[in-house]
């Protein structure tokens, strides 16, 4: 099967920004990156004013149906929307890792890499899973983590009231310095406090995560005034990355206004998707991607945020080459409005939305999805 793609915005890690492109897919393989207007296909899609870019990763998702009552099917909210790599964020701790491991990553066609909770019993038990000492098996999670370096990329933090109950910044602390001692990220959710972001931003540093950066909930990133507090500046310029977490109540469009006027530009989008906020509350990551540009965020930043950006936490590639299995998808930005309603009962409108038409999954093959805007 010979697929061809025309006149895409080529957007690629090697700095090849907005060069128009064709690209020839042969069984998977990108054969070609040029001009093929001489070579015949199969199929040939028209990719003019789109761009062709990385595979579009959602480093924040909930994808182990089988064993919590948060999950979704990996294909249904990754490949089947364009997401060609997905990141399941702590769902399965080191009791369940290898079964997770089996059922999901091995039988997707999406492309899934995970967050291990640093609690043996992950998101089985839905919720405060840090809130006890004998949760912690540090032993067993290092030997899980030793045997499946290729899917896990970090380990999961909850840093909510509710997750690490009397143990609080305490829970957090152990992880870290586990996290430390195995040399691997960590992602720490943060909303309702405590602990408090002014005791957990201290602990992180570059190339950790804090997900849930818009939250709206007390205790989050703006001082009562509503400016952004100094400590989340002093960490954003340090390099700890920040990440949107969509989720069902995670994201605030005042919130993520204030935030990107003052400079904090999340250098993530993911969609916390799961079985309480899909189709409820969100439909797709294109949909969080076009809330942030609702809120601010330049379109190429957006774009870099599901695609280059993510591949520094998943180690996939950011460059697209000739000879490469195809890891890429083409993404759209339509003169379609959008609108949505904040919890404060304000509406926010946009007059473009994201859409990705095209992508290929873990094997290369490549699918063409259907409109995620309406
Ligand atoms: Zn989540």
């Amino acid at each position: 099967m010979r697929i061809k793609l025309e006149n895409g915005k080529l957007i690629s890690g090697m700095g090849s920004a907005n060069k128009t492109v064709d690209m020839v897919i042969e069984d998977g393989i990108i054969s070609m990156i040029g001009d093929a207007t001489e070579i015949n296909a199969d199929k040939t899609v028209d990719c003019s004013g789109k761009f062709i870019v990385p595979s579009v990763t959602d480093i924040h998702t909930h994808v182990y149906p089988g064993k919590t009552a948060l999950g979704v099917e990996a294909d249904e909210i990754g490949i089947n929307q364009g997401a060609g790599t997905i990141v399941d964020a702590g769902s399965a701790g080191c009791d369940d890792y290898p079964e997770f491991y089996e059922e999901v990553i091995k039988k997707a066609h999406t492309s899934v890499k995970a967050f291990i909770n640093y609690s043996k019993i992950g998101l089985t038990k839905d919720g405060m899973e840090l809130s006890k000492i004998s949760y912690f098996d540090e032993d067993k999670l290092t030997g899980v983590i030793e045997k499946y370096p290729q899917s896990i990329v970090g380990i999961k933090l909850r840093a909510s009231a509710s997750v690490v109950g009397d143990l609080g910044i305490e829970a957090i602390k152990r992880g870290v310095n586990f996290a430390r001692r195995v040399k691997l990220p960590v992602m720490v959710h943060i909303g309702n406090y405590p602990p408090a972001i002014e005791e957990i931003l201290p602990l992180l540093g570059k190339g950790d995560i804090v997900t849930h950066i818009f939250h709206g909930k007390n205790g989050g990133i703006l001082t009562e005034k509503g400016s952004v507090k100094s400590i989340v500046r002093q960490k954003y310029e340090e390099g700890v990355i920040y990440d949107i977490g969509h989720g069902s109540a995670s994201f605030d469009f005042g919130t993520a206004e204030r935030g990107i006027k003052e400079g904090i530009i999340p250098f993530t989008i993911s969609s916390d998707l799961h079985a309480r906020s899909f189709k409820t509350k969100l439909r797709s990551l294109s949909e969080v991607m076009t809330k942030c540009l609702i809120c601010g965020m330049e379109e190429r930043d957006i774009i870099k945020a599901v695609t280059l950006n993510p591949t520094r936490i998943t180690g996939g590639t950011s460059h697209i080459f000739e000879g490469q299995r195809a890891a890429i998808a083409v993404i759209e930005v339509l003169p379609i409005k959008s609108s949505y309603n904040c919890n404060t009962g304000k509406s926010y409108t946009s007059d473009r939305s994201f859409n990705i038409s095209l992508a290929s999954d873990k094997n290369g093959n490549i699918r063409e999805i259907s409109s995620q805007v309406v």
